[in-house]
């Protein structure tokens, strides 16, 4: 095990936090590990990773701690409650949350974070259960020039593009973008292979023949053969690209901006989370529409 490594702790090792640790692992970062179900971690421990009873005991263990949970409110959790992350981490530690969450809670974190001798980054990724497994991620930062250079060696390790944006937030603010986007990108391939289906055509072709024109985007590659398959496990959940496109509404509105493109996006999304497509991957977007959407794209949400 190489000495100039510092110690890392990771909590959240699920879809995405369980390979991008194995990354750190690999690359010889000694790791402490925290899941809420301890059994998602277990291979890493198998691994030589150290196992911590909390969020807040695995930071007071490492001199960097990387967050990798849920939705917003799994953020503050592991930050800001009593014995968490903030308050047990050791002065002068790095952290660093790349959970898709909100800029309001990266800048409050920033501030508590700072309030106690600590550094902190928000650095949400794009690039899916694919990017994490191979270690290519796109890493969107914000938070100050030192800690981002800091964090530098464990994102080379786990991404491909690594842009800081600016302070923090902007980090999540890139991500809602990347999220605007994708909501564009998933509603184009499955309306495209909608047509080409109803129109007899043989989706295989089309999907092959269109990835060299211009339909193709990350989403098509990425979730066009797993639709082509019937394969709609997750990937990257639909209950958390509604969290996502949520965000992305309130701070729109915020900005004073009328997107209604991730209105339509964020309406159909919901629909399909309601009617128990949840748990599954972004592509099951394919199965609201075989359905049919019954006036979804024209109803307000929740109707
Ligand atoms: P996931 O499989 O649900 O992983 C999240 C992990 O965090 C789970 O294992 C969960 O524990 C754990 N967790 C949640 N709250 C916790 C807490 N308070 N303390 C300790 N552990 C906690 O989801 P994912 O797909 O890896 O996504 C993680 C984040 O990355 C989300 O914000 C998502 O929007 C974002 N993201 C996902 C993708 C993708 O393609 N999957 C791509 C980019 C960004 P349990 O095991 O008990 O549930």
């Amino acid at each position: 095990m190489p000495y100039d490594r510092p110690t890392v702790a990771f909590v959240g090792t699920g879809v995405m936090g369980a390979s991008m640790a194995r990354h750190l692992l690999e690359a010889g970062f000694p790791l402490v590990v925290y899941n809420r179900t301890r059994a998602k971690a277990e291979a890493l421990i198998a691994a030589g990773a150290r196992w911590a009873d909390s969020a807040g005991e695995a930071a007071s263990m490492a001199d960097m701690t990387i967050t990798m949970v849920g939705y917003p409110h799994d953020v503050e959790e592991v930050y800001l409650a009593s014995r968490g992350i903030i308050e047990r981490a050791p002065a002068g530690a790095l952290l660093i949350d790349m959970t898709t969450s909100t800029p309001s809670l990266a800048v409050r974190i920033a501030q508590a974070a700072a309030a106690r001798g600590l550094s902190a980054l928000d650095a949400p990724v794009s690039g899916g259960d694919v990017g994490a497994r191979n270690a290519t991620l796109t890493i969107m930062v914000g938070g100050d020039e030192a800690a981002f250079e800091r964090a530098l060696p464990l994102f080379e390790v786990m991404g491909k593009t690594i842009t800081r944006m600016g302070g923090p937030g902007a980090g999540q603010h890139a991500k809602m973008a990347n999220q605007i986007g994708i909501a564009g990108t998933m509603l184009g391939l499955v309306e495209a292979l909608q047509y080409a289906k109803a129109a007899g055509l043989d989706l295989a072709r089309v999907h092959a023949a269109l990835s060299g024109g211009g339909a193709n985007s990350w989403s098509w590659g990425a979730y066009g053969p797993r639709i082509l398959a019937g394969d709609f496990e997750p990937g990257f959940f639909v209950k958390h690209f509604v969290k996502d496109l949520r965000i992305a509404l309130e701070e729109a509105r915020a900005l004073g901006l009328d997107l209604p493109g991730l209105e339509l996006a964020e309406r159909l999304y919901s629909l399909l989370q309601d009617s128990g497509g949840a748990e599954l991957g972004t592509q099951a977007l394919w199965l609201l529409y075989e359905r049919g959407l019954q006036g979804a794209a024209s109803e307000p949400a929740g109707s």
